[in-house]
């Protein structure tokens, strides 16, 4: 059992498990209805809704703190949106009474500041394709503090509490801090934090491998040639979002991989997809580097551009995962 003790923490957790709250809510009151983004990828009124409340709170809670925020209200903005923007106000007013469509659009813009000195990063929504689908999903948000993940925090609503597929329970919030550990929780017991733990799987051929379920964010033939390499027995298992590195810190997944899609082969990780996951398996004891064994730089702005897609163990696995990843060239 552990009591979290400073601000920073405290509002972590408060901020990743109120955000649960509103991602559920979103999923069984509005089914399955998103927008389409300049890149193509989808936004739904919880992406927005998590981001204005978190971006509100942070201001109330550190207020000296920036935000790093994937999403913007330029959508919201324009005519034609302001059903929409009206749903992302209701959604927020549940927690903050004092939202109206002007200040939901100011919330969710204060995520673009810069990505240097002390800032939180933020994916309200981490793998939207997994929350419209009704598969895994997180609130995902970190503080780094001069390239260095200080602080993650997920909000998982669709992960049972070790860490399992379990869409109907209460959802499980995780915590990591630099240098103290990283715990799991339920959403609404905050004060009653159990340790995480990686395996301790020494061998290839036990190797649960982890990997995206959409096919467009990983390379799938690679993937298998790979599990091969290695010698894992068992056949990954597809997972979207951050919940991969909370079941991988729980010890219910070994090795995670995200190789470069054959389609879009210098695509760089974005921080807020990476900072908070990569904190919780190391203070869980694994590593995380990314596929060339290089550490994960956060120091390069709102992308990790010195690095190629990522590693995580349980860091008994990261040599052979490494070289199983210079047999098959991904
Ligand atoms: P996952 O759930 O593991 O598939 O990861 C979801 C995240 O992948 C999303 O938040 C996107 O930001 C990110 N993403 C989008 N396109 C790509 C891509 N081509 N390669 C890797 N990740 C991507
Ligand atoms: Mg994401």
């Amino acid at each position: 059992m552990h009591t979290m003790t400073s601000k920073e923490l405290q509002f972590a957790a408060g901020a990743v498990a109120q955000a649960c709250a509103i991602a559920r809510a979103v999923q069984t009151e509005l089914t399955g209805q998103a927008l389409t983004k300049d890149d193509k990828s989808p936004v739904t009124v919880a992406d927005f809704a998590v981001q204005a409340l978190i971006a509100r709170n942070l201001a109330g809670a550190c207020p000296d703190d920036a935000l790093v925020g994937e999403e913007d209200a330029n959508t919201l903005r324009t005519s034609g949106a302001e059903a929409i923007l009206g749903q992302v106000t209701a959604y927020v007013r549940r927690f903050a009474p004092d939202a109206t469509p002007e200040t939901v659009c100011q919330w969710i813009d204060r995520g673009a500041a810069e990505a240097s000195g002390r800032f939180w990063t933020l994916d309200p929504i981490d793998g939207t394709k997994g929350f419209l689908r009704g598969g895994q999903y997180a609130v995902a948000l970190a503080l780094i503090e001069d390239g260095r993940v200080q602080i993650g925090a997920l909000g998982c609503p669709a992960l049972g509490s070790a860490c399992y597929d379990a869409p109907d329970g209460p959802g499980s919030v995780v915590i990591a801090a630099r240098g103290q550990g990283a715990w799991h929780t339920t959403p609404d017991r905050l004060d009653d934090m159990a340790p995480l733990r990686v395996s301790n799987h020494s061998r290839p051929r036990d190797a649960r491998i982890l990997r995206s379920f959409e096919a467009g964010h990983t390379n799938v033939d690679k993937m298998s040639e790979l599990a091969r390499a290695l010698g894992a027995e068992a056949e990954p298992v597809l997972m979207d979002s951050q919940a991969k590195y909370a079941v991988l810190a729980a010890g219910a997944g070994d090795v995670l991989f995200r190789l470069l899609s054959p389609k879009q082969p210098d695509y760089r990780e974005r921080i807020w997809d990476q900072a908070a996951g990569s904190l919780v398996v190391e203070e869980a004891g694994g590593k995380t580097t990314d596929l060339d064994g290089t550490p994960l730089d956060f120091s390069r702005g709102r992308t990790l551009a010195g690095n190629r897609g990522v590693l995580a163990s349980n860091e008994r696995l990261h040599d052979a995962a490494l070289a199983a990843l210079r047999t098959v060239g991904a």
